[in-house]
């Protein structure tokens, strides 16, 4: 197996691609990617300032690894949700190896000196459905409160061709509608969102960070093995297995075809917080005081 670009030999096949690159072609082919999805999607500038959502998982770290070293002024952060031990050593692997930072925090110092865990327990809700709340909120409001203005996550194809076949065989259209590579700013409360690994696998952010030495942890959230996703997931994996190809239409295709809409509604301002809403509270207030009551404070 040659690389097509020097005919060295190959250590990767992309078959999508119908392509094969050595170590250094590889790279050139996937940092490209990178930046061809920012363009595409109008993601960022240079000017901007980005943080990266860090989790110490492999998506995340090349993600935090790829923009430092294009040049763009970025950070990370990790979010300490009490739901798994914080990979300190990966990350402080990864510190090593950027300009930017790498900064943790704390979610109980949002929430009452409490973890996700003990608030779902007292909720009696999913601890997923808590958590994506609360890290999004914690996330928002760190970047905007710290002078970023963009958060980027780490996303890769496979996760969006899962949801976005699991949004299309249960027609959630308003989930349909707000799952794209970018969300703008729609209130001065929120930062950009973007999602500049969509069009790269599982399989070939792995190999970018085997290749590039970046540190990556192994342990997984115990709490978000959602079996309906995993299931999509290896679906596809074996429609992409006889037609290579498939995910990257499937995904690209929705983005620029889709004819879902969000809703227009009116955001104002939490009446406790200041976080942009819908409602008069914001939904983290409101577990919030849902916490304080059911504690008797
Ligand atoms: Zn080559
Ligand atoms: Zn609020």
């Amino acid at each position: 197996m040659k690389c097509k670009k020097c005919s060295s030999t190959a250590v990767i096949k992309l078959r999508q691609h119908n392509v094969s690159y050595c170590e250094y072609h590889f790279n050139e082919y996937f940092e490209k990617r990178v930046e061809k999805t920012i363009i595409k999607y109008n993601m960022c500038k240079p000017e901007d300032r980005i943080l990266v959502a860090v989790s110490g998982g492999k998506d995340s770290s090349v993600l935090l690894y790829v923009l430092d070293k294009m040049g763009y002024r970025v950070d990370g952060v990790f979010v300490d949700m009490g739901t798994v031990t914080p990979p300190h050593e990966e990350l402080k692997q990864l510190q090593d190896l950027i300009r930017g930072q790498v900064y943790y925090l704390d979610v109980r110092d949002y929430f009452l000196g409490l973890t996700i865990p003990e608030v779902s327990k007292i909720l009696r809700r999913s601890t997923c459905s808590v958590c994506g709340t609360a890290r999004r909120y914690i996330l928002n409001r760190y970047a905007l409160t710290a002078g970023y203005n963009v958060l980027a996550m780490g996303h890769n194809l496979d996760d969006e061709c899962a949801v976005l076949l699991g949004n299309v065989l249960n027609w959630h259209i308003g989930y349909l509608s707000r799952q794209k590579p970018v969300l703008h700013r729609t209130h001065s409360g929120f930062v950009k969102k973007i999602k500049p690994l969509v069009l790269l696998t599982g399989r070939e952010i792995y190999a970018y960070a085997l290749l590039n030495h970046i540190p990556c942890s192994k342990e997984n959230c115990p709490f978000s093995k959602n079996a309906s996703s995993l299931r999509y997931k290896s679906g596809i994996n074996e429609v992409e297995r006889y037609h290579p190809g498939t995910k990257l239409r499937f995904y690209t295709e929705f983005v620029k075809k889709s004819p879902f809409e969000p809703e227009k509604v009116t955001i104002r301002s939490c009446s406790v917080c200041g976080y942009p809403t819908t409602e008069d509270i914001c939904a983290f207030c409101r577990m919030k005081a849902r916490v304080k009551n059911a504690l008797g404070k």
